[in-house]
Order: structure tokens, then C-alpha cells, then sequence
């Protein structure tokens, strides 16, 4: 009997009406004969509250509480969800990431799944148990709950549907799948009906919040086919799977964006062997997340070097080059209210001029172009946050993305 991973996002599951409706999906796939597992994410934006009041405690509260605090969001869901289970008649289990055997790293709030022993989970599933796992947890070899970074519910399916050989993993949210652009900002933007698992990464690297990137990295290399869908609806969704023949290569897919950079830069630093390295030495210790980066040229011997971190990282970024501008004798500024476009698109690979036809829409829209970064499949721009918006818009009309 196939094996069937279904995980809910905390919008699917933000109130006891919503979680009888998950519960009578599970039931229809479990009666369609189905062996079936459910990864649950915190009820609404609960895991947004237990972190707000835990910083009403402490500034830097200690991050082994903050997992312990974390966990607790996802157990209430599956408990819940396990009672309106049986309430109509079948049988479930609940599960914390502990019990279901997801062993973790111990960097705790961004662990990493190491293992899975799926021993307890084959035998509920055999036993025809309904078996629901609490999303974005383990346990660390110290036997510490640890959790996997925000959005780590996608994960925990993915890697669970992995190790458990299951025939399809589906991942429920609020929307109808994965948009050319995001459905909230831009009207026109449409749902896709397959993405290569490329394409979704670039996405999800540069915005698209639909699926947790570390998720979408798991199902490529176990090749897991993941369904993006609605727990609202029954529209299939958006797959997301290996690039084949039959997949339209659109040369660009969607645009992405994000609002939440911040963009740094240092001002006639030496130019010789060794300043990169010490600049970006000193942000990786300050375990600073450094996206784009760019080297003037050199100009009498000093060169002037731009980075973006996003902004919460600002004031870390910041202390670390507060302690070596004075050795490296320069000084930074800050240009806080930054934001990011990019174009995906599998399709672009052979199709020239692409990035020019992104840079004349901003040039036409009075948008100014500050850092430019591209991989074989996408091209970002940062820009100013306030013209984001605008952005979005003008580029999804100049590359058709709304038309039929
Ligand atoms: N509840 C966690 C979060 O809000 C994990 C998840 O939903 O995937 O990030
Ligand atoms: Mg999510």
C-alpha cells in the first residue's frame, strides 16, 4: 500500500474549524486506501507569538529554550488534529519530531536533520494508524529538542516522505500553489503548473516564501516530486519535479522579491591580497549571512566593496566591521531600506538578452539598479524598497507572465 506525506501550513490548521477540515482530508485519503502521514505546522502564527513573548523576557533569550518554546506550537496542532481524527471514526497518533525518530544536528533554531528511524512510523502506518508527525523538530544527539529554522515543517515532510518511500508528498498552504509573482502584490500573477525543482530553488532563494529552501533542496536530491496545493480547494496545485521534455521552458517563470535588505559599504579599503578575506572572515565569525557582493575597480590603490545582509542581521554585520575598519583603515555606510527583484527562468539559459530587457523595464519605470547579481537561471537587482512594488509589477507585464 502507498505511502502518501501531506503537510499543512499553520494557516490550514489556524483554528479548530480549519483543523476538523485537515482532519476530513486525511480521512478521505486514508479511506481511498491509502497509507497516509501528515506533517503539521503551529496553529496561525502562533510560533510569531511564543517568539514575541519570549523576547518580552529576554533581548537574547537562550536558544535551547527557544527550541523548547518552538515545539510546542506543532504538538498542539497534531494533538488537536489527532482527537478531530478520531472524532470521525478513525484512528491516529500523534507524534513530536522526537518520537517519530528525526535525529537533528544540535545548532539549535537552525538544526539540520542527520537521520530518520523510521521504525515507530512504519509500524503506526502498518497498523493503519493515521500517523501525525509535528512539524520542524528533532532531537539532537544530547537528546535536546532542537528545531529547523523558520518554515522547517516543509522540511520535516520532505525528508520524512524521503526516508519512508512515499509515493507523493503534498505540501498545503493558503494558496492555489506556486505564482508567477507574488498573488498578493500583483493580480494578474498566475499559478504554474509544474516547476523544475531549479527553478523552485532560485524562487525560493530569492523570496518566494511558498516553500522553505532547505525543502526544496531535500526533494531534489532524494528526487522526491513535491505538490504545492490548497487545503481550501481541490485545484491540483503546482508541481514541482525533475526538468523534462515536456515541461514548457518559459524563459522567464516568475518574479520574485524581497523587502527586507540592507545594503553595506566600504569605502576606499586597500586593494590588495587579503582585505576580502578579512572583511568577510569577520561576518562569517559574526555567523553574518552575506547575499550579494560587489568589488569596485581599483582606483590609486583603494577599491570600494558592497555587500547586502538582510536587515535583522544588520546591527551583527555592523559589529563585526565596527571592529575592523579601524585596522583596515576605512569607514562604511549604510543604505538600510533596501529590497531585491529577480527573473527565474529555466528557459533563459539559451535565450540572449534576457537581463536587458529587465534593466530597460526599471530604466523606463525611474528605477535605479544598485547590485546586480546572475546565475544561469536568474538575474537580480537590488533596488530601492520603496520602488519594489512597482517593480514587480512592470516586470511581470514586460515579460507576459499574466497573459493566457
Ligand atoms: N511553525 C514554524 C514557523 O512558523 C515552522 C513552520 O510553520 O514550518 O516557522
Ligand atoms: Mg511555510
Amino acid at each position: 500500500m502507498s505511502i502518501i506525506v501531506q503537510k499543512y501550513g499553520g494557516t490550514s490548521v489556524a483554528d479548530v474549524e480549519r483543523i476538523k477540515n485537515v482532519a476530513g482530508r486525511l480521512c478521505r485519503t486514508h479511506e481511498q486506501g491509502h497509507r497516509v502521514l501528515a506533517v503539521v505546522s503551529a496553529m496561525g502564527d502562533s510560533t510569531d507569538r511564543l517568539l514575541k513573548m519570549a523576547h518580552e523576557i529576554s533581548a537574547e533569550p537562550p536558544e535551547r529554550e527557544l527550541d523548547m518554546l518552538f515545539s510546542t506550537g506543532e504538538r498542539i496542532s497534531v494533538a488537536l488534529l489527532a482527537m478531530a481524527i478520531h472524532e470521525l471514526g478513525h484512528e491516529a497518533i500523534s507524534l513530536s519530531g522526537a518520537q517519530a525518530g528525526i535525529h537533528t544536528t544540535t545548532t539549535h533554531t537552525k538544526a539540520r536533520i542527520t537521520d530518520i528511524d523510521t521504525r515507530r512510523l512504519s509500524e503506526a502506518l502498518d497498523g493503519g494508524k493515521i500517523v501525525l508527525v509535528a512539524g520542524f523538530q528533532g532531537i539532537s544527539p544530547d537528546e535536546d529538542i532542537t528545531t529547523l529554522g523558520r518554515g522547517g515543517s516543509d522540511t520535516t515532510a520532505v525528508a520524512l516522505a524521503g526516508a519512508l518511500g512515499a509515493e507523493s508528498c503534498e505540501i498545503y498552504t493558503d494558496v492555489e500553489g506556486v505564482y508567477s509573482a507574488d498573488p498578493n502584490l500583483v493580480k494578474e500573477a498566475r499559478k504554474l503548473n509544474a516547476v523544475s525543482y531549479e527553478e523552485m530553488l532560485e524562487m525560493a532563494a530569492t523570496g518566494a516564501e511558498v516553500l522553505m529552501l532547505r525543502s526544496v533542496e531535500y526533494a531534489q536530491k532524494y528526487g522526491i516530486p513535491l505538490r504545492v496545493r490548497s487545503s481550501f480547494s481541490d485545484d491540483p496545485g503546482t508541481l514541482v519535479k525533475e526538468e523534462d521534455e515536456q515541461m514548457e521552458k518559459a524563459v522567464v517563470s516568475a518574479i520574485t522579491h524581497t523587502e527586507d535588505e540592507s545594503k553595506l559599504t566600504l569605502l576606499r579599503v586597500p586593494d590588495k591580497p587579503g582585505i576580502a578575506a578579512t572583511v568577510f572572515g569577520a561576518l562569517s565569525e559574526a555567523e553574518v549571512n552575506v547575499d550579494m557582493i560587489i568589488q569596485n575597480v581599483s582606483e590609486q590603490g583603494t577599491t570600494d566593496i558592497s555587500f547586502t545582509v538582510i536587515q535583522d542581521e544588520l546591527p551583527a554585520a555592523q559589529q563585526a566591521l565596527d571592529r575592523i575598519c579601524d585596522e583596515l583603515g576605512t569607514a562604511y555606510i549604510i543604505g538600510e531600506q533596501m529590497g531585491k527583484v529577480s527573473i527565474v527562468g529555466a528557459g533563459m539559459k539559451s535565450y540572449p538578452g534576457v537581463a536587458a530587457k529587465m534593466f530597460r523595464t526599471l530604466a523606463d519605470n525611474d528605477i535605479n539598479i544598485e547590485m546586480i547579481s546572475t546565475s544561469s537561471i536568474k538575474v537580480s537587482c537590488v533596488i530601492e524598497r520603496a520602488q519594489v512594488e512597482q517593480a514587480v509589477k512592470a516586470l511581470h507585464a514586460a515579460f507576459g507572465l499574466g497573459d493566457d
